[in-house]
């Protein structure tokens, strides 16, 4: 008994949360929150964000609200399991531009006894399951679906609407791009913005 006791004050397990939904739906701001509320318990926190985002700043991650924490750019999913040695918890912001790795090192910290928190797209412009979220959402003991706004209707969005044309995956640093759209208002093959938002949403309506 004491020693069952004493193997759990020594062993602490650790765990996966994963807050994702579409743009405009608060992923950063609640991962913000997370981060802030372990830290007032003086738990030691680290953040991280993928190369390719660095839309607003280097140094630190930041909500569409504006708020922001300290993180460190990183290229490699891989590169946290060294820079994360002492945290307790650990950030990581635009989880869908790591590769697939991210899956193995969030599990490789939350079985080191760590609180891992993902925040991250579910689904890219195109409604497709978005780079390593899916699989992670799989692993993880908690997942969070935040949910926009749809711009045409009001109704709860957790599609994100491309409105320029461009087909790549990724259009980074230009929210001015997309729109939070619900199922009935999202478009793939939207029309790009120069011939006008109306006609996007009479067709959206049509349908
Ligand atoms: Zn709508």
């Amino acid at each position: 008994m004491n020693e069952s006791l004493q193997i759990r004050t020594f062993k602490r397990a650790g765990h996966i949360e994963v807050i994702c939904g579409s743009m405009f739906s608060g992923k950063t701001e609640e991962l913000i929150r997370r981060i802030r509320r372990a830290e007032i318990a003086r738990q030691r926190v680290k953040v991280f964000k993928p190369k390719i985002d660095n839309r607003f700043s280097e140094f630190e991650i930041v909500s569409h609200s504006e708020q922001s924490f300290p993180s460190e750019v990183i290229s490699s999913a891989e590169e946290m399991l060294e820079k994360s040695f002492d945290a307790e918890v650990i950030g990581i912001d635009e989880g869908q531009f790591f590769g697939n790795d991210l899956v193995e090192v969030c599990q490789n910290l939350a079985d080191a006894g760590k609180r891992v928190i993902v925040a991250g797209l579910d689904q890219d412009y195109k409604a497709q399951p978005f780079g390593p979220i899916p699989d992670l959402l799989s692993v993880a003991e908690y997942i969070t679906k935040t949910l926009a706004v749809c711009v045409v209707c009001g109704a709860p969005a957790n599609r994100t609407q491309r409105i320029t044309a461009s087909s790549q995956q990724i259009l980074v640093g230009a929210t001015n791009h997309y729109e939070a759209r619900c199922r009935l208002h999202h478009i793939v093959n939207a029309e790009p913005q120069s011939e006008n938002t109306g006609t996007k949403e009479e067709k959206a309506n049509a349908e």
